[in-house]
């Protein structure tokens, strides 16, 4: 199996083999084929197995079928809800990184520092959003940003982020986007609360297991 294969585009196949990788992983030999085709997945994947590729490659696609100047302004599509800050500014350059031929823009939001320049990128207008949940209901809060228009909803490292305790948060956020959406939800390991909380929101997910 190579790149070639899966079914993406060729500016994605540009920045792939800029990166330098030659065949892909498991996660993304399973992943990328099924949100390509606009499944939801349920994703068993541990950090280091390429799974941000695997949610990444696919769901910019897509994305980019769309064209962003049809819009008038720039409406949030994508959101990737990450446990930590490291994580998500690791996802947010991921997706710089493949989406460097595409005429996407995607930014990044998490606490602990300040709010007003996430705001002013927030108000420049992004088509996908990187963010760990307590500042982005912060950011909501304030009425700065807007997940009305979100398309795809990316939970990474669910098991994690349940740990950390942000189910409360988990679920505000879930309340605030729209019905038709995609959804991909990845985790190491799956406690009946994760399972509980995967049948809340997927709909007919496609188990990936590697
Ligand atoms: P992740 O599990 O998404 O955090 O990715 C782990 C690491 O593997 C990252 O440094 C990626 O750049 C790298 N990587 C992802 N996909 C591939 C691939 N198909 N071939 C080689 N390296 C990869």
């Amino acid at each position: 199996m190579t790149f070639d294969d899966l079914g993406l585009s060729a500016e994605l196949l540009r920045a792939v083999r800029e990166e330098g990788y030659s065949t892909p992983t498991p996660v993304q030999e399973k992943s990328i084929p099924v949100v390509l085709e606009g499944h939801d997945i349920l994703a068993g994947a541990q950090t280091g197995t390429g799974k941000t590729a695997g949610f990444t490659l696919p769901m910019l696609q897509l994305m980019q079928k769309e064209h962003p100047e049809r819009h008038h302004r720039r409406p949030i599509r994508a959101l990737v809800l990450t446990p930590t800050r490291e994580l998500a500014a690791q996802v947010q350059e991921s997706i710089e990184t493949y989406g460097r031929h595409l005429s996407l823009r995607s930014t990044v939001v998490f606490g602990g520092v300040g709010i007003n320049p996430q705001i002013q990128k927030l108000q420049r207008g992004v088509d996908i959003l990187v963010a760990t949940p307590g500042r982005l209901l912060d950011l909501v809060g304030q009425r700065k940003c807007d997940l009305r228009h979100v398309e795809f909803f990316v939970l990474d490292e669910a098991d994690r982020m349940l740990d950390m305790g942000f189910i409360h948060d988990i679920r505000k956020v879930l309340k605030l986007l729209p019905q038709k959406r995609q959804n991909l939800l990845f985790s190491a390991t799956f406690s009946e609360e994760i399972k509980k909380l995967a049948s809340g929101f997927l709909r007919s997910p496609v188990y990936v297991e590697v």
